[in-house]
């Protein structure tokens, strides 16, 4: 199966990339998670995106096509299909994502937009903690950690992503509605949108996913 997942921050897709990749074995490339890693490691790409990411604001879009094209091309991800969450943020990304999967006879099966409010999307990033290690996402009020910053999971040290500020959050908004929007018209033209309510519970848009034919 190749997927893309399409939404505002906070709507889940991280969740659902994770149960798509533990229960169908499909290789998730986030292109968030990319970046963080090469911000951690200290790369000139790296240093690039943490000057557009810590205000909320979209990596251009050359350096960002470049780096998910390169991963989107490996053995692994040919094997296994994909699921792609945060990528494509753009109508020039969605292109670019196009041409490379024709270039590898690999077409999409489906984008899925998973909807939500924008009060949903600032309560939940709120409070929103990840673990630093293996990914896993908790919130201070509706999934806390059994031990206060350590992750329940891999007893990792838990963080509060730097551009989950309130201010931040609004501008990932006003950025998601210019830029990212139009990627669901985009897929919706080519027959291959699924829309589903992101305000459901994560097992049940997951159902939605895995069963669900397209709009
Ligand atoms: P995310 O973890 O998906 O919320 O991404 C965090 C931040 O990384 C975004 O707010 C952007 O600054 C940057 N980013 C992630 N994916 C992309 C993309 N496809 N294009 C441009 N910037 C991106």
């Amino acid at each position: 199966m190749r997927i893309i997942l399409i939404g505002p921050p906070g709507v889940g897709k991280g969740t659902q990339a994770a149960l798509l990749e533990q229960r169908l074995n499909l290789k998730t490339l986030s292109s968030g998670v990319i970046f963080r890693a090469e911000i951690e490691a200290e790369t000139d790409l790296g240093r690039l995106a943490k000057r557009y990411i810590e205000h909320g604001e979209l990596v251009p879009n050359g350096v960002t096509i470049e780096m998910m094209a390169k991963r989107i091309r490996s053995d692994e991800v040919r094997r296994h299909g994909f699921v792609l969450d945060g990528f494509p943020r753009t109508v020039r990304q969605a292109e670019a994502l196009q041409e490379i999967l024709a270039e590898m006879t690999m077409p999409l099966d489906k984008a899925v937009s998973i909807d939500v409010s924008d009060d949903v999307v600032l309560s939940r990033l709120a409070g929103r903690i990840g673990c630093t290690k293996c990914g896993e996402i908790y919130h201070s009020v509706t999934k806390p950690p059994k031990r206060e910053g350590i992750c329940d999971k891999c007893n990792s040290p838990l963080f509060v992503r730097t551009d989950d500020q309130p201010e931040t959050i609004r501008e990932r908004l006003r950025v998601f509605r210019e830029n990212t929007a139009p990627v669901r018209d985009f897929y919706r033209e080519r027959g291959l949108l699924q829309v589903v309510d992101g305000s459901k519970d994560p097992e049940e848009i997951y159902g939605e996913i895995v069963d669900g034919a397209q709009a």
